[in-house]
């Protein structure tokens, strides 16, 4: 049980936190004890086709309602899970949460929504991952066009050649594949070649400065121009102004996501968003009404 932990965990999010062993410890166990007692959640965050002014996608984000801290964004505890070796249960309770989501939106009678969800580095080196994947998707009846895996670079890179055969497995499989967090440090052009990937997300970092800074600004230019020779298509995250989402349109970014559209919501919100189109995020309204 969570309370029998006693309080000394909340010394891990202290402002004055350093990562002591003891206290990682204490971290681990009440982030095990989360997976086995139902503490964590996933919101969507929703991704527009910037072309056709609708939701194209949701984003799967995993959240930690703590008992005692409140909503925890995976942000604040996905690298400790991951240097603890949690985080590959983590992302199959994930890809497992989210297909019985779509089940129920489907159940509900809503157009089907391509979801996409997020692999860390370690549990992509888990040889069984496509198998779980293939599994998952015969065991729902969920279309493997609906369903898009996101993974970094630093993923990737590991054991390049092993990811070959990984991405093969998958692909074959019939399902998007993505590389998240483009133009942080590992970025390579060359990766968008090499890999059989459908999707690249530009980094929240480097759209935050494509209206303040002209480096940037050039860079997702290219970015954008070559992902589209190797028939790649563009997504940037962390968009939040309209200044943003213009410059994007402007340069043929084909999605977006981040704050100007919608924050991550719960799968309530989604369901509402997703059936009446009055309760799409007005941006989007605003977005369909602009001719590119
Ligand atoms: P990510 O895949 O790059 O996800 C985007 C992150 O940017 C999310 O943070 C999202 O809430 C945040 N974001 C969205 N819009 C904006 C915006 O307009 N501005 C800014 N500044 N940020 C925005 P979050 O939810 O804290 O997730 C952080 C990372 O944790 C994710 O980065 C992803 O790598 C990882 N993650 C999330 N869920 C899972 C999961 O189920 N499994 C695994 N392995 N990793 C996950
Ligand atoms: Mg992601
Ligand atoms: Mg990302
Ligand atoms: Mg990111």
């Amino acid at each position: 049980h969570a309370r029998s932990l006693g309080g000394n965990q909340l010394q891990f999010f202290a402002p004055e936190m350093n990562q002591r062993t003891a206290e990682r410890a204490q971290m681990e166990a009440a982030l095990r004890i989360a997976l086995i007692e139902g503490q964590l959640q996933l919101q969507y965050q929703p991704v527009a086709d910037l072309q056709q002014g609708a939701i194209c996608a949701l984003e799967a984000l995993v959240r930690w309602q703590h008992p005692v801290m409140g909503l925890i964004p995976a942000g604040r505890f996905i690298p400790l899970a991951e240097a603890a070796g949690l985080t590959t249960a983590l992302g199959y309770w994930s890809l497992r949460r989210a297909v019985e989501d779509m089940l129920a939106w489907r159940a509900a009678g809503l157009a089907p929504v391509r979801v996409a969800i997020n692999i860390s580095p370690k549990q992509f080196l888990d040889p069984a991952l496509p198998q779980v994947v293939a599994d998952v998707l015969a065991q729902s009846g969920i279309a493997p066009s609906q369903l898009s895996l996101e993974i970094t670079e630093a993923a990737l890179m590991q054991d390049p050649n092993a990811s070959d055969t990984t991405l093969a497995q998958l692909k074959a499989l019939g399902i998007g594949l993505t590389l998240d967090d483009f133009g942080t440090g590992y970025s390579s052009l060359n990766h968008l070649k090499r890999f059989p990937l459908d999707l690249v997300k530009i980094d929240c970092g480097l759209t935050g400065n494509i209206v303040t800074g002209t480096d940037d600004a050039a860079l997702v230019k290219t970015i954008i121009s070559m992902a589209h020779h190797l028939g790649i298509e563009v997504a940037a995250e962390g968009v939040e102004t309209e200044a943003q989402c213009d410059f994007l349109r402007r340069n043929m970014c084909d999605q977006i996501q981040g704050y100007f559209l919608a924050k991550p919501c719960d799968r309530d919100e989604v369901t509402a968003m997703l059936t009446a189109r009055h309760a799409l995020p007005s941006h989007l309204l605003r977005i369909q009404q602009q001719p590119r």
